[in-house]
């Protein structure tokens, strides 16, 4: 027998063995009216009611329904209901700017646009055929009058979501996620991380970003309670940790760094000790952040690496039972590794070093751009564009992402290793390297670095400290100091925009 594997199982599984319990507390400061506390039953009951207000409008299968949403029950409705309903959903970061969201809102054909209140003024230009605020105009798509209409039966290969993933250079890029690759995920997830009726997740990670790295399917399907954040705060999560007994989080390392600053500003016994376990991606997570996460917090470190495109999970990294006994400093280093394939994925590195996977996540394709989707499943592997390495234990380290890789003296310097080793310093908040054009070198390595505030360190003694820990040639030559580093809404350093100040005289930009 052939079951069609779709996100639908999650919500239906909720609704059928956990109704009655709470499913989603909505924030309850937020510019639309908090839902509060939502039942599965509820929430599946909203479902199907908005399933039933987009047939109303006449939107039919397989159309586009974009939402623009800091994080909300209501976005998380969206994310469950609409592709369950057999649409599209389309997340889209609430940090882009009216031109970036018009292009996607115009590139999916989204006939539909819901828009959070907070946004409404900054995109008042974005058309849409259906356009409606999050909050009353929503609420009025839903139609609780009408028979109720069980779940539309969506195809597993059919789109479920497409979510946009920042175009640095060129137009951003429609990511298909099928329904298959949702459920593929969702349940590898749930499973590596061991997932249970008895937890409790809070939504660290925005929403949007590749649907909440699907962890909104996985805790639907085991009945797991979900506590929404709409804007990340160090003290806001200590806080929530506490108030809802959270036991799951993730994030990229910045999120941990800020709740590792609240956490010293902290009143008493850090909430969670010995209960929560976060899962960390997006970024490479320097080690000084794990062994922090673990002593000073007593949380369990996790790591993940994926892309919006492989939905994300490729890789994991559990604290297994053979690192119990480590010593801090080494249990860190092992964890600081992306991990080993999630089961299903299938590894490998290519001639010139860059990872290459095989699996159930990988994307359907880019929306309406076959030429984007033949370059990155070329030989039938898919192309993640970040630099790597297999350990012996088959642990993959990720060194750099293709493009940020620096090339000095001829020889390749992983910046991600150097930054390690620079965040080590005790005085530094926030580090990034960079390749700055030389005449001697060709690249130097350069280290722009946020200072911890009332921390003092110069230039020289941040390459002091760096002298013996790495090769000569990866020691920073340079060390600038800023007051912040631009990053993106999911905690990414835009080193574009670092180097940009540096190449611009250079008249090249590699
Ligand atoms: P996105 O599609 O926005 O989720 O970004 C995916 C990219 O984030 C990857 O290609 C990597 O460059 C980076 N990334 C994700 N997880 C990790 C990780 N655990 N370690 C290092 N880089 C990561």
């Amino acid at each position: 027998m052939r079951v069609p594997l779709t996100t639908r199982d999650f919500l239906d599984r909720a609704e059928l063995v956990y109704g009655d319990r709470i499913g989603i507390v909505d924030e309850p400061d937020q510019p639309a009216p908090s839902l509060g506390d939502v039942t599965w039953r509820e929430v599946a009951r909203r479902g199907r009611a908005l399933q039933a207000g987009l047939d109303a409008l006449g939107v039919g299968a397989g159309e586009r329904v974009a939402v623009v949403s800091h994080n909300a029950a209501r976005l998380l409705e969206v994310l469950l209901a609409v592709p369950s309903s057999g649409r599209v959903a389309v997340p889209v970061n609430f940090r882009l700017s009216q031109e970036e969201v018009r292009y996607i809102v115009g590139h999916c054909g989204a006939r539909v646009l819901m828009v959070d209140p907070e946004l409404e003024t900054a995109l008042s230009g974005v058309p849409a055929e259906h356009k409606l605020i999050i909050g009353e105009e929503y609420e009025q798509l839903l139609r609780f009058d009408t028979e109720p209409v069980p779940w539309a039966e969506p195809d597993e290969d059919a789109t479920a979501t497409i979510n946009y993933t920042s175009g640095t250079t060129a137009r951003p890029k429609g990511v298909q996620m099928t329904h298959r690759n949702e459920w593929v995920n969702a349940v590898t997830f749930g499973l590596h991380m061991q997932v249970s009726d008895r937890d409790v997740y809070l939504h660290t990670l925005p929403m949007f970003h590749c649907n909440g790295w699907g962890l909104p399917y996985a805790m639907a399907g085991v009945g797991a309670r979900q506590v929404v954040l709409r804007k990340v705060d160090g003290a806001e999560i200590l806080r929530r940790v506490e108030q809802h007994g959270v036991t799951v989080m993730s994030g990229a390392p910045a999120v941990w760094n800020s709740v590792l600053d609240a956490a010293e500003q902290w009143d008493g016994e850090i909430p969670g000790r010995d209960r929560v376990r976060v899962i960390v991606a997006g970024a490479p997570p320097p080690s000084r952040t794990i062994a922090r996460i673990e002593a000073e917090l007593g949380w369990e470190f996790n790591q993940i690496y994926g892309l919006t495109e492989t939905a994300p999970l490729l890789t994991v990294n559990r604290p297994r039972a053979e690192f119990d006994d480590l010593e801090p400093e080494e249990r860190a280093r092992r964890l600081s590794r992306a991990g080993v394939p999630a089961l299903g994925t299938r590894l490998a590195i290519s001639e010139t070093g860059e990872v290459l996977a095989q699996g159930n996540t990988v994307l359907a394709g880019y929306w309406d751009n076959p030429d984007a989707t033949g370059e990155a499943l070329e030989g039938g592997w898919f192309h993640t564009g970040d630099g790597g390495t297999v350990d012996e234990g088959g642990y993959l380290t990720i060194s750099d992402r293709k493009k940020d890789v620096i090339i000095t003296g001829g020889e390749n310097v992983s910046s991600i290793e150097v930054e390690d080793v620079v965040f080590s310093h005790p005085a530094v908040a926030e580090v990034a390297v960079i390749g700055v054009p030389d005449d001697k070198w060709g690249e130097m390595v350069t280290a722009i670095v946020v200072l911890a505030e009332g921390e003092q360190a110069d230039e020289a003694g941040l390459i002091a400290h760096c002298r013996g820990k790495l090769a000569g040639y990866k020691v920073p030559k340079r060390v600038e100091f800023r007051d912040e580093l631009a990053r993106t809404a999911t905690g990414k350093i835009q080193k574009f925009k670092l180097r940009e100040s540096f190449w611009v005289d250079a008249g090249r930009s590699i």
